[in-house]
Parts: C-alpha cells; sequence; structure tokens
C-alpha cells in the first residue's frame, strides 16, 4: 500500500495537492479537518470537535484518533492512502504505526509542504472569503492555529525524519510546480 502522509502548516496546500495526488495514483483522500466538517452539525461529536476548532485548538488525540480509524476502515480496499491534517501530534503519529501495523502495512512517506508563515497568512486570510470556515476569517485564530502548529504538530516531522521518511517539497511556486516535485519524490520513494 501507498501511504502517505501529506504534511505542512495550515495553509500550505495539502487539499489542494492531496487532490492531484489521489487522482495520479489512485488513493483515498482522508482530510481528519474535513471529516470533522462533514459531522451532523447537532451531534454531540461535532459540538465538541467545533468547540476547539473554532478557537485554533486541536480537538483530543482520543476523540481524533478514533475518527481517524473508523474513516480508514470505511476503504479496505483501498491501494493507498493520502492523509491530509493527521497525524498532528507524536501521539496520534505512534497511533498509526500501530494501526496500519495491525494491518500489515505502514507509512511509506511523508511529504511536508514548507511555506513562510507570512505567505500562509495572506493564503488563509484570501481563503476565509470563499471557505466560510470561521477559523479561516479571524487573524488572532489564525496565529493560533500556526502557533499549535508550530508547538504540537511541527515535532510530527521529526518523528519521521527518525524514520527515515521525512521528505521536504517547497510549497511556495505555482500549483503545478509544486504537483511536480510531490510526483518526482514520490516515484522515487514508492
Ligand atoms: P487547516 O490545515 O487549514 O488548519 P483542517 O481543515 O486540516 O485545517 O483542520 C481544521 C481544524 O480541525 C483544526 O484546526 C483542528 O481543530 C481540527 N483538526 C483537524 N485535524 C486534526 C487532528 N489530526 N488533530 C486534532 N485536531 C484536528
Amino acid at each position: 500500500m501507498l501511504n502517505i502522509v501529506l504534511f505542512g502548516p495550515p495553509g500550505a496546500g495539502k487539499g489542494t495537492q492531496a487532490d492531484r495526488l489521489k487522482e495520479k495514483y489512485d488513493l483515498v483522500h482522508i482530510s481528519t479537518g474535513d471529516v470533522f466538517r462533514a459531522l451532523d452539525p447537532e451531534s454531540d461529536l461535532a459540538k465538541l470537535a467545533k468547540s476547539y476548532s473554532d478557537k485554533g485548538d486541536l480537538v483530543p488525540d482520543d476523540i481524533t484518533i478514533k475518527i481517524l480509524e473508523s474513516e480508514v476502515t470505511k476503504y479496505p480496499n483501498a491501494k493507498g492512502v493520502i492523509y491530509d491534517g493527521f497525524p498532528r501530534t507524536t501521539g496520534q503519529a505512534k497511533a498509526l504505526d500501530l494501526f496500519l501495523a495491525a494491518k500489515g502495512t505502514s507509512v511509506t512517506m511523508m511529504l511536508s509542504l514548507v511555506v513562510p508563515e507570512d505567505e500562509l497568512k495572506t493564503r488563509l486570510i484570501g481563503r476565509a472569503k470563499d471557505s466560510g470556515r470561521e477559523d479561516d476569517a479571524n487573524p488572532i485564530i489564525i496565529q493560533n492555529r500556526i502557533n499549535t502548529y508550530n508547538k504540537s504538530t511541527a515535532p510530527v516531522a521529526d518523528y519521521y525524519k527518525g524514520q527515515g521518511k521525512l521528505i521536504d517539497i517547497n510549497g511556495v511556486g505555482s500549483i503545478g510546480d509544486i504537483t511536480k516535485s510531490l510526483f518526482d519524490s514520490i516515484e522515487i520513494t514508492k
């Protein structure tokens, strides 16, 4: 199985690139952010997740890991999976390793989109006009998401680096050029 962790700060372009990777390699794309937003808004789980995401905080690991595992289980015949927005803590990364090992597979590589902070803020504020996401519209919440990323999520790259699986990709430039860098890295590594 081709199991790709697509990594990067909020606004790095993970969703856009995931669509292209999915198409090219016939993968299932799982975005935990999208899964949370697709929950029935009246459900307790959706309200709980929103209470964190609206502030730019992470949803606790136990909830997020359960949601991710039940989503992956929906695709028993997948050729591979793009994990987008997961794992976001080292606890989640360890849980994913155990979960995949139990299925006789493992993370193939982490592709990490590298984008400077100023560029991220500009992109997220721009996206707010179309996304309608409350967490995109407010500069204070955007800053909190970036701080949360730096504190809790950036260490996940070191986790995969320790396994020799981290590949940094320049996330600035045209969408097509970035896609090409991702394809090239996959071809070399898979
Ligand atoms: P972005 O990458 O643009 O910040 P996402 O759509 O991936 O946005 O996630 C939106 C929100 O959903 C996050 O700010 C967080 O609150 C929650 N979330 C998504 N994935 C996770 C995760 N793996 N762990 C904890 N919280 C998550």
